[in-house]
């Protein structure tokens, strides 16, 4: 009988090793419509580790967690707080796209809690091996997941909150909420959000 996803998430000894185990996970529904997993990216030496929330269409295809819309938006503001992208680690709460049809489109769906909750051995894998000083939550499910169901982003954003994972907890919002804003709102939803990941440079 193959082993568990939970056995393998507990016996994992690498990246690596979680890579081949998302790859074929069955933890939850949400690789039967997915093209494939897709882990985190970054050192295993990485001090800081960013968890958004799933996959995107492009990441999905890509197989590399913030390389569509979103991903372009975490650079910008990554680069404005004068963070290294290259320095630190970034994955995801969930490792397969959720996705509903719209036409011929594919609609992200917010993952449900059980999707969350089934992911999170793998998530907790990544953060075993990585052993970082600080986590940044970029959104609801990568605060929910990090910090329990009734977590939230607004009454926590910007604040260092402890956490069962070894590491403070920074949380703010999901890049990709910035580009839903109203476009004359953006600008400023963005700096908001350079100002939460400036708070970075306090502990590293
Ligand atoms: S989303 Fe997570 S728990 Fe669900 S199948 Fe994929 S890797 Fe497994």
């Amino acid at each position: 009988m193959a082993d568990s996803k939970e056995k393998l998430a507990a016996d994992a000894k690498s990246l690596k090793d979680i890579a081949a185990g998302i790859a074929r996970c069955r933890g939850c529904r949400l690789w039967e419509r997915a093209t494939q997993a897709v882990g985190g990216e970054g050192s295993p030496k990485s001090r800081i580790v960013f968890v958004g929330e799933q996959p995107g269409d492009q990441e999905d295809i890509a197989g590399k967690p913030f390389v569509g819309p979103a991903g372009r938006v975490l650079d910008e503001a990554l680069e404005k707080a004068g963070v290294d992208r290259r320095e630190v680690y970034v994955t995801n709460a969930v490792k397969h796209f959720s996705w509903e049809p719209r036409g011929k489109r594919r609609m992200h769906k917010t993952p449900a809690q059980q999707e969350i909750a089934a992911c999170q051995d793998w998530l907790a894998a990544e953060l075993r091996l990585i052993r970082p000083d600080l986590i940044v939550a970029l959104g609801g499910t990568a605060v929910r997941a990090l910090l329990g169901p009734g977590a939230k982003v607004l009454i926590n954003r910007g604040k260092f909150l402890p956490s069962d994972w070894g590491a403070k907890v920074l949380v703010t919002v999901h890049p990709s909420s910035i580009l839903r804003v109203p476009p004359e709102d953006r600008k400023e939803a963005f700096e908001a959000f350079v100002r939460d990941l400036s708070h970075i440079k306090r502990v590293s």
